[in-house]
């Protein structure tokens, strides 16, 4: 199969029947990361979803809107608080954990009686829903494992021969996934965190949330190996100075980290940017790349962020090294 990488506007009546008539997932832009999507209600388009990820069936699916009024009928019991929350964070990076309703099938929620809800903030994306006319079930466009795709090129990568359309945009603003937020509990709680912070939810809601994850509160699909890099990945903590230090001595390593590092560094090297913010909008990509290159070992620096630091831990497998 040749996998295209098409424009929006590409996506005529005759591409769409096809993708409807033959059960064909189709990547596409978010601001979180590129999505591989299928309509929410078909499920041997979504069932493909999962085989083509390599996804195991017991980790659920967020339901994608482009606009409130699709929201409606996926749930049921929509707590006060979490209109609160759309109003303030729809379109945008977060997800909302709501009971759902019969339409939603087990398939998405993976047998649960919840469904997890996000509007995108990315022209694209709405477009994509507007065009297949419903809700879209959207993971990560990438292998299941691997960082999740950011640029188109990251999802051809994974997806070449595959699937045959990948609609084209920038690379993903926010760079990691969206803030999930479970809306069935009392307090609310955090179950992945992301670029929308626990302290920006509290002042929405002027109220804590739960303290964060604990072993019974994990959201599933958490526990899967995620975001790994071919070549393990060590978290350096300490000093910059004795970061440098450390990273200096060693060979055949590549290091990732914030620029203010890179002129003192004299191995391989990548930036990851200059402050936080560039720094997850492109943590997945250089992660990506470093596949490509002949090392063996990657080093980078903790940050203080927690939804970078969910990935960043889960990538390096836990591996913590103070100097
Ligand atoms: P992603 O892989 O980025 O599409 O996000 C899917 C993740 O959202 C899953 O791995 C779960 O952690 C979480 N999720 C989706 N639906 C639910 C749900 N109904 N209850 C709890 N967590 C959910
Ligand atoms: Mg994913």
């Amino acid at each position: 199969m040749k996998t295209s990488i098409i424009h929006i506007q590409d996506l005529n009546e005759k591409v769409l029947k096809k993708l409807d008539q033959q059960h064909i997932p189709i990547a596409f832009p978010t601001e979180t990361v590129y999505g591989l999507g299928a309509p929410y209600d078909n499920e041997a388009t979504i069932f493909n979803v999962f085989v083509l990820k390599g996804r195991p069936l017991n980790n659920p699916l967020i339901v994608h809107v482009a606009s409130h009024e699709m929201i409606l009928p996926l749930v049921k019991d929509m707590h006060e608080d979490a209109k609160r929350l759309m109003t303030h964070f729809f379109p945008g990076p977060l997800t909302l954990i709501m009971k759902k309703s019969d339409q939603v099938t087990s398939l998405v929620t993976a047998g649960q009686n919840t469904v997890g809800i996000r509007m995108p903030n990315h022209s694209i994306a709405l477009e994509l829903i507007k065009k297949i006319g419903k809700p879209m079930v959207a993971p990560s466009a990438n292998i299941s494992g691997k960082p999740s795709g950011t640029t188109a090129l990251d999802v051809y990568e994974d997806f070449q021969g595959k699937i045959p359309y990948i609609i084209e945009g920038e690379t993903s603003e926010v760079g990691i996934e969206s803030t999930i937020i479970d809306t069935t509990r009392e307090p609310f709680v955090i179950l992945r965190p992301g670029a929308i912070t626990k302290e920006m939810i509290e002042k929405v809601l002027k109220k804590p949330l739960a303290s964060t994850i604990n072993n019974d509160v994990v959201a599933p699909g958490m526990i899967h190996p995620h975001y790994e890099p071919d070549h393990p990945l060590y978290i350096l903590r300490g000093d910059d100075a004795h970061i440098i230090n450390y990273v200096n001595q060693k060979k055949d390593a590549l290091f990732i980290g914030h620029e203010r590092f890179l002129p003192f560094i004299d191995i391989q090297k990548r930036s990851l940017g200059h402050d936080t913010h560039e720094m997850l909008r492109f943590l997945y990509h250089v992660l990506r790349q470093s596949n490509h290159l002949d090392i063996k070992e990657i080093y980078t620096h903790d940050v203080d962020h927690e939804g970078y630091m969910n990935r960043l831990l889960k990538a390096s497998k836990n591996q913590i090294i103070d100097v």
